[in-house]
């Protein structure tokens, strides 16, 4: 049946009608970056749509987390999850310091939160744990132990864009949460991602660290770097946020569709929401088990023979690759559950307009074996 590809995930675009007007703006006011007029707007209706008290937008979320490190004044360890994106870790060597690993619980993907004190020694001053897939972190007890060490706490919440736990932003957990607003992302500006500061003082100091350390026109405080996000792009993201409830409804009914119709596959585990969030339904991974007739990458092959590109994620796991496998706390004995699930995961297609026939494509080739 399928001949056009079906991409793992896929930007949604507004009509460019809806877009135009801004960009006349734009052009109009001649005000192209440096806090201008979209980027104000969008930091403020963010504050709102999120439930959160300050945003401080940025040119992508690798630089917010360089940044967020910079801001919290981080130095010697900072403890981490193996199972992340490149940029999570790498934010951490960007900085000049030593990430330590902890393995992941097997079920909610996320850093073992009962496993962070045995890392702990005297030059640790940080935890960057991931909300993987949208789903919290054990936030209540990461917060315990950041307390009883005194130990700040950043979360890369790049997926976790307005994901509510127990009824409030899932942000507000933490020194800092960072979010990213790539084009892969649930709600996207092109390039873009934000921090969420909890006090006034330390989104100004972030706001002048994104902007070279400048305070006035002839004050520097801090080796800051360019982080600033554009007017092109924060207008996008000022259209892109009135369609952001429509598109995390489609995207759950993907969801829905999918676990109706995989939850009695032998060899397939799925992945599932933490009972007390709202998930943003940004990605629908399954694990491929030995009791599958197909390993995880022959179903990523047989998938990819008939254009659907699911994607491992997230494999090669960061503590394998070459600049992280030489650490001590790198080694796979220590890291089981994170090899484990790397090994087995597979990510699906999920987005707005994945249509329902391409969809029941896709979950047969995935029974039919
Ligand atoms: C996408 C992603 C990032 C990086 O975001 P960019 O905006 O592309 O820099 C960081 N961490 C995680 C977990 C991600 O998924």
């Amino acid at each position: 049946m399928n001949k056009k590809n079906i991409p793992v995930t896929q930007p949604f675009l507004p009509e460019l009608n809806e877009f135009i007007p801004y960009l006349e703006e734009i052009w109009q006011n001649r005000w192209l970056t440096n806090n201008g007029p979209f980027h104000q707007r969008l930091e403020g209706e963010l504050c709102d749509y999120l439930g959160v008290e300050y945003v401080s937008l940025f040119n992508n979320a690798t630089i917010a987390l360089i940044t967020a490190l910079q801001a919290m004044r981080i130095s010697g360890e900072v403890i981490t999850t193996p199972y992340s994106f490149v940029a999570t870790s790498h934010s951490i060597l960007w900085n000049g310091l030593e990430p330590v690993f902890v393995d992941i619980d097997p079920h909610t993907f996320n850093i073992d939160a009962e496993k962070i004190e045995q890392a702990i020694t005297p030059r640790t001053t940080a935890i960057l744990p991931v909300h993987c897939y949208s789903n919290p972190c054990d936030v209540e007890t990461i917060q315990k132990i950041a307390d009883n060490y005194g130990l700040k706490v950043i979360y890369d919440a790049a997926h976790a864009f307005n994901v509510k736990y127990k009824g409030e932003s899932l942000l507000k957990w933490g020194d800092l949460s960072i979010l990213s607003f790539h084009a892969t992302k649930v709600f996207n500006t092109f390039e873009g991602g934000a921090i969420i500061s909890p006090d006034l003082k330390t989104k100004q100091r972030i706001d002048h660290l994104k902007n070279f350390g400048i305070t006035d026109e002839l004050t520097v405080v801090a080796p800051g770097i360019n982080g600033k996000m554009s007017e092109i792009n924060a207008a996008f993201g000022l259209v892109q946020l009135k369609h952001i409830d429509k598109v995390m409804r489609l995207r759950k009914d993907i969801d829905l569709r999918y676990r109706a119709s995989l939850a009695d596959v032998k060899g397939i585990t799925l992945y599932h929401h933490n009972m007390n969030a709202d998930s943003n339904f940004s990605y629908f991974p399954i694990l491929v088990e030995d009791s599958y007739p197909l390993s995880r990458d022959e179903l990523y092959e047989k998938l990819k023979a008939h254009h659907i590109l699911s994607r491992r994620y997230f494999y090669p796991l960061i503590s394998n690759m070459p600049m992280y496998r030489g650490l001590p706390s790198s080694q796979a004995s220590r890291l089981i559950n994170a090899n484990e699930v790397s090994s087995k995961v597979l990510c699906l297609p999920i987005y707005h307009g994945l249509e329902v026939d391409e969809q029941n494509y896709i979950i047969n080739l995935i029974k039919e074996v």
